[in-house]
Order: structure tokens, then sequence, then C-alpha cells
């Protein structure tokens, strides 16, 4: 007896079931934080920037010397020296004078704008003159405009992108604490199946599952063992699954999951622990089960390529963010669908779609694979789902669209 969810019901079930666990903390580098998640915040420990520093080249001065000054009555100002890239702004600003600052250059006490070049001329005396007005705060950032000392700087929980290794590098953050990545382990099984370099003989095929999983277990944050590949031999996938879950967080295993003679996934699962759902109410990827052994999550997809997709974005992205405590963003973006997509009695019918920019407007192309060929899908950009109690959408509807996460 398959005890079926709906798509959203099988979501819920994981995070509650796994909601708790969370991978330990490990330090790296900023070299290797990339793509970590945060195990705790960053805050900052100095302030940045550390000085006051000059945003033009031109020169550094105290507002009130140029109150009034134009083009044709310029502020006349002494010259009173000159700040060199990387070196402090030895001595304080007098009245009535200017000192020369580069672009991010330290601007010196009692100066409190900076006059662009472009709004000076030179004299050759000693003096310059001002043509324009400067207001107090003009062209310079204050010490610590950007963060001070104790300012949380990026949550826990936030996965490391490219402008936080920069915020971190200013930060003096040489070594990060992030969450150890989930590792997941990988297993197909089907009498059929042949590894990638083996040609398929008659009434074979390659294992798609396998590589196409660990690159979106890997995209989403994990690392993944070296995939098992095994026939239908339920004492062989017993020992498999029980070995993967004593030395993983997340096992995955595709095909055998539904309810025929040869799926063994259930009978497996329902002797090595406790099966929390079989079947979700959505096409392609109902036969798909979620088990736990050993404390361990694992998910039991339908081996059909299309439908493991599916599934696995459905409930391992979620189940591997929950591991490190990341918060998950959905993009979704609307577009005019280009042809119909009928829906399917009873349950949530899933489709990918290629997106296609046509006269400014986005234009979802669904894309019409029979759930076997996974081929149909590649270079697809996102899917989307016509819910289980709606009639089917008519070509130049307007849906939602899911992009498929990278991250
Ligand atoms: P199953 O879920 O075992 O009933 O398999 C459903 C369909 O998916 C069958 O046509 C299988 O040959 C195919 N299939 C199962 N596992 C894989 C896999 N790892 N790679 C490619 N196709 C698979
Ligand atoms: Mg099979």
């Amino acid at each position: 007896m398959l005890h079926v969810v709906t798509p959203e019901q099988a979501v819920e079930t994981v995070l509650r079931e796994f909601g708790g666990r969370r991978t330990g903390e490990e330090q790296v580098t900023l070299a290797a934080a990339a793509g970590r998640v945060l195990a705790r915040p960053v805050a900052a420990a100095e302030f940045v920037p550390g000085f006051d520093r000059s945003t033009v080249d031109g020169w550094a001065v105290r507002a009130a010397d140029t109150f009034g000054c134009s083009d044709s009555l310029p502020a006349l100002l002494d010259m009173a020296g000159q700040v060199q890239m990387g070196e402090n702004a030895a001595a304080p600003l007098s009245p009535g004078s200017g000192v020369k600052v580069p672009t991010g250059g330290a601007v010196p006490p009692g100066a409190d704008a900076v006059v662009m070049a472009e709004y000076t001329e030179e004299y050759g005396d000693g003096t310059f003159g001002v043509l324009k007005p400067a207001a107090p705060g003009e062209n310079l950032i204050y010490r610590g405009d950007d963060v001070a000392p104790g300012q949380e700087v990026l949550p826990a929980g936030r996965r490391i992108g490219p402008a936080d290794i920069g915020a971190l590098a200013a930060l003096g953050a040489a070594r990060v604490w992030v969450r150890r990545r989930p590792v997941v382990g990988i297993l197909s099984t089907g009498d059929e199946l042949v590894p990638l370099r083996q040609k398929p003989g008659p009434g074979q095929v390659r294992d798609v599952n396998a590589h196409m999983l660990a690159a979106a277990a890997a995209a989403w944050g994990a690392r993944c063992l070296p995939p098992v590949l095994l026939p239908d031999r339920e004492e062989q996938l017993e020992e498999a699954v029980d070995r993967l879950a004593s030395r993983c967080d997340v096992v995955v295993l595709s095909g055998g999951s539904s309810v025929g003679e040869k799926d063994a996934a259930a009978r497996v699962l329902n002797r090595l622990g406790e099966i929390l759902f079989h079947g979700i109410a959505m096409k392609p990827g109902k036969p798909t089960l979620l088990a736990r052994v050993r404390e361990v999550p694992v998910l039991g997809l339908p081996g059909h390529p299309v439908a493991a997709f599916f599934t696995a974005h459905l409930l391992l992205r979620p189940l591997l963010a929950q591991l490190t405590g990341r918060r998950l963003e959905t993009i979704r973006v609307t577009a005019r669908l280009s042809g119909p997509v009928p829906a399917n009695h009873g349950r949530a019918q899933y489709a990918g779609v290629f997106l296609r920019r046509e006269e400014g407007e986005l234009v979802a192309v669904p894309a019409h694979s029979k759930s076997g060929l996974i081929t149909t899908l590649a270079g697809s950009d996102g899917y989307l789902c016509v819910p289980r109690d709606c009639e089917g959408f008519p070509a130049g509807q307007q849906v939602e669209v899911t992009l498929y996460s990278m991250d």
C-alpha cells in the first residue's frame, strides 16, 4: 500500500522529520570558503575603511573655505602638500589651505570635503583656486562608513558568494566557520543499468541518475561518495543502503521505488528502518519514498530520470539546505505559455520549460517529455507545475516558472 502525499506534504515531511539535523562546524580558509554555508554570523572586528578616504582625485579642503566661490571668483587656498597612496595624511589641515589627495587616499584631519581636480586650478605660486563650492562630506567616506566593530556583516546560514568573499577579505577574515558539507551516498538500482563507459546492449540503458543526482547534490552544497550501481537484488541493496546510511548524511537511491515484484526499495527500507511516505501525487514522480535508516534520511526516487530530476529538486534540495541551516531562495518568473500543458487527473503535473525572450516578453516553451527521456530536458531553464485541481494551462496563459537552482 502506498502512503501517498502531495508534493507540499512531502516537503513538509522532509523538513519536519529531519529539520533538527545540522552538520558540524569546521573552519576553512577564505580561499576555500566560496559556496560553503556560514555556521556562525560574521561581525566586523575593525573599522572599514580604517581611515577617512577620498573617493576622487582632488584637493582635501575645509568646505567652509570654498563657500561662495565660482568660475569667475575662485576661492584661493594654500597648497599644503600632497598625500601618497598607502600613507597616512600626517598633519591636520589648517584653515585656508588644501592637500592634494588621490582616489582612495587618506584625508587629513580637519578636512571635511574633497574638491575634484577638475574644479580646481593650480597657479604655480603655492596656491590653487577652487571653482565650485564643496559641501561638507562631499567626495569622502569616513572611517567606519562601511562597517564598525561589532556590526554583523553576514548572518549564519548564508551561502558564501563572491561578493561575500570580498567583504570577508575587507574584514581580514582569513578563516571562517562553515558547516561541514553534507555527505550524500548515491545508489542506482536496475538489472538493465550499465555504467557510463559501457556500451548498452539490447535491453540495457546507461546509468543516468547517478551522474545527474551527483551533479545536483554537488550544486546544492553536498559532497558525494562515489556512486554505487546495483542490480535488482534485495540482499545487495539492503547491505549497500545500510552501509551508506552509516557513512552519509543523506542516502539517495533511484530505481525500484515502485510496488512491482522487482521493486525492492520499499521492502528493504521497511526492514532497515521506517518509511515516512511512499508515493507523491505528482507526475512524473509518483513512486517516490522517504525513509529513515539509522536516523539518516533515505530518499527512494523513481528510476525515470526526468522523475528523479524533479523529485530531487523538490526534496533533496531543501533537505541539503536544512542540513547546513541555509535558507532557500527559490526563484520564480512569470512567463507566457507558448503551448498548452494538460493537467493530470489527481496529480500535480510537472513540466520542464525553455524560456525565450520574444519582443521583450518572456515566453515559456514546455518540454514535451515522456517521463523517461531526460534528453528532452537538456537545455531547459526551469519547470512549471499544473496543480492537481486544475484543468490544465491553455496556450497564452501567464504561468509561474520555477528556475532550476544551481544553489
Ligand atoms: P524503475 O523506477 O526501477 O521502475 O525504473 C523506471 C525506468 O527508469 C526504467 O525504464 C528504468 O530502466 C529507468 N531507470 C531506472 N534507473 C535508472 C538510472 N539510474 N538511469 C537511467 N534510467 C534508469
Ligand atoms: Mg527498476
